[in-house]
């Protein structure tokens, strides 16, 4: 991990408000500050209860957090943008909206209220100690036995029957409906000064098991074209990180439903002949990436494709592969029957 650079001139950077302290606005506002820049976490719960050794690593660098703030509202100029904290406004030259599935930034992001999709699963979960995976019709569980830990992690996805009211104490079983929105296009206001991270832009299905995964990559890129193009060039910076993060981030989410559809309808005979169909899906594309290395080497192309209207070819994404808008839509239908080898895009390899 590169050493913290100093700030310019003995002054941050910039200064950039995080609006979430889920994963990716830690790991945003850590890599900003390794980077030399000025960040202040703000986050709506009180306390921090499952976020562990990278919250204990954010403090341990002195990144500032305010608890149990809501930020209510955002407003932007052509080169500032500001966040109003109950009441408090806030100056910055940029917002980082890690805000999650329920994120209110996209609504000043796109433009439009939309509210996320119950998915029609819910997931139960509870405390016990073993180790395993089952799979039934529109359904699995997992059990997952850590042993060094003190809790382990239960969890069963089955179709939604609407009978149970959302719950969620530590104590007591939880029915947790499970939302999903389809990719959108935009994570960046008209203005620039303005993006969505993580959850917020690109909320995955949990047997994707990538949500938390890409919004570390987040962090890693934004960071790295920040301190590339640097503050002047916030809009810009903010582009190029959708640019270089779109047509990945749409696989990975795409990869939760794929995972899915494998276990709730599954195909037996396809894993008669290969049990290997059922596996969560470990392609090299997406586990040998370097995302911060990716936006050093790509800042430049990324920005001028945007400048110049010229296309752009990721290769952060399966060799050969070309890139398909999908929507939640789609993937619904193409569910009503036992997919075929073309409902499949994320390569096993
Ligand atoms: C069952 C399950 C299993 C999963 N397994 C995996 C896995 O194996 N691997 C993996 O990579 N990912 C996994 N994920 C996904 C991963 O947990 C999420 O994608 C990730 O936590 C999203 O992080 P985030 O920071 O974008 O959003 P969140 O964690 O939702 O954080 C958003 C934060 O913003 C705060 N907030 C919201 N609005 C405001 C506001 N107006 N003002 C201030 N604060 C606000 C919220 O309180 C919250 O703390 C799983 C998810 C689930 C549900």
């Amino acid at each position: 991990m590169p050493a913290v650079k100093d700030a310019v001139n003995g002054a941050p950077r910039g200064r950039l408000p995080i609006v979430g302290a889920g994963y990716a606005g830690l790991a945003v506002a850590i890599e900003l500050t390794r980077k030399g820049f000025e960040v202040e976490v703000v986050e709506v719960v009180p306390e921090l209860t499952t976020q562990g050794l990278i919250f204990d690593y954010a403090k341990s660098l002195g990144i500032k957090f305010r608890f149990g703030k809501r930020v209510n509202e955002y407003f932007e100029e052509t080169d500032r943008a500001r966040v109003v904290i109950e009441g408090e406004r806030i100056e910055a030259d940029g917002v980082i909206a890690a805000d999650g599935i329920h994120s209110a930034a996209r609504k000043h992001v796109m433009g439009i209220h939309q509210h996320p999709r119950i998915s029609g699963f819910a997931f139960t979960e509870t405390d016990e100690d073993l180790f395993c995976v089952w799979l039934g019709a529109d359904t699995h569980a997992i059990l997952f036995i850590l042993m060094d830990l003190r809790s382990a992690i239960i969890f069963c996805t089955h179709k939604d029957t609407y009978e149970v009211e959302e719950s969620n104490t530590p104590e007591k079983l939880i029915d947790w409906k499970l939302l999903w929105r389809g990719p959108i296009r935009q994570w960046v206001s008209d203005t620039g000064n303005i993006t969505l991270v993580g959850d917020a832009a690109h909320p995955h299905l949990p047997t994707s098991g990538q949500g938390a995964a890409q919004a570390i990559e987040d962090a890693a890129t934004i960071a790295a074209l920040l301190d590339k193009l640097r503050k002047e060039a916030i809009p810009a910076a903010f582009r190029a990180f959708e640019k270089l993060r779109y047509e990945r981030t749409s696989l990975t989410q795409r990869m939760g439903w794929e995972t899915r559809h494998r276990w709730h309808q599954t195909d037996w005979e396809a894993v008669a002949a290969n049990p290997q169909f059922l596996k969560m899906p470990q392609p090299m594309w997406l586990y040998v990436h370097n995302p911060e290395k990716y936006a050093y080497e790509r800042c430049d192309e990324a920005a001028e494709s945007i400048e110049e209207g010229t296309s752009f070819v990721s290769t952060n994404v399966p060799e050969g592969h070309v890139h398909e808008d999908w929507t939640v839509e789609t993937m619904m239908e193409l569910e009503k029957q036992q997919a075929r080898e073309a409902f499949y895009r994320v390569a096993n390899k």
